[in-house]
């Protein structure tokens, strides 16, 4: 059973944490500072981290860098509404994902299972081993891009599942780039930091716009319908998340 500190001041939502988790077959160790949090977080070799960001002794930002120091162990920052700057300062610190207070069991669960997969899989894959093909199907459309071979393809289905019109999607080099970047990473909130850094390179960071035009021009490419997008989804003031491989939720 995964091992999950949480890390939260306010003892209703820390009591909540608990029995949600608990619940579904985690174990649980609960700090409610961030020098207690930062202390159990490199002692007792958590599977997780769950963050609040506003802690009585410090924030949330500093005990992110403080457990990146000494592990690779998947955070998750739990942040209120007015947070944004903060949460996407501890996402490009290292956080992995993050979820605004109020957040419902569901959505809870789901980030929790995707967060200890892609820990599992960053150390489980062997060193030049070829990743599998990203497929993902939602709304009767299936976007499949293989990175290794380059290729990239949709396919849509009628109301009976059965496929038609499969074809293979031409993207430019630098929108292959970007698209290769959010597979690699698939379900993990990337912030506009993060994928500027890693496409365009360090000296592009601020270029937030060069990423709109290019997100844009992904979408319009993949999405059935570009201005309600179902794979490449926004994450407002922080960045863009693609939905995991497999079937979407919902
Ligand atoms: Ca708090």
């Amino acid at each position: 059973m995964p091992l999950v500190l949480i890390v939260e001041d306010e003892e209703p939502i820390r009591r909540f944490l608990r029995a949600t988790l608990e619940a579904n077959h985690y174990r649980v160790k609960e700090a409610g500072t961030a020098r207690e949090g930062t202390l159990l977080a490199v002692t007792t070799y958590p599977d997780l981290v769950l963050l609040d960001l506003g802690l009585p002794d410090g924030d949330g930002l500093n005990v992110t860098r403080a457990i990146r120091k000494e592990s690779r162990t998947p955070i998750i920052v739990l942040s209120a509404r007015g947070q944004e700057s903060d949460k996407v300062a501890a996402l490009d610190a290292g956080a992995d994902d993050y979820l605004t207070k109020p957040f419902g069991v569901g959505e809870l669960l789901a980030r929790l299972r995707v967060a200890l997969r892609h820990a599992a899989g960053a150390g489980g894959r062997p060193r030049g081993g070829e990743a599998p093909p990203y497929e993902c199907t939602l709304d009767g459309r299936t976007l499949r891009v293989d990175v290794s071979s380059r290729l990239v393809h949709v396919t849509d289905s009628d109301e009976q599942g059965v496929s038609r019109n499969r074809r293979e999607v031409r993207l430019t080099p630098m929108e292959f780039k970007l698209l290769a970047f959010m597979v690699k990473h698939a379900g993990k909130v990337l912030t506009h930091q993060m994928i500027l850094k890693e496409v365009w390179g360090p000296q592009h960071i601020g270029d937030v716009q060069y990423l709109r035009v290019y997100a844009g021009e992904l979408r319009k490419k993949l999405e059935a319908d570009p201005a309600q997008p179902r794979f490449i989804t926004t994450e407002p003031g922080v960045g863009y998340r693609l939905v995991e491989s497999g079937d979407g939720v919902g």
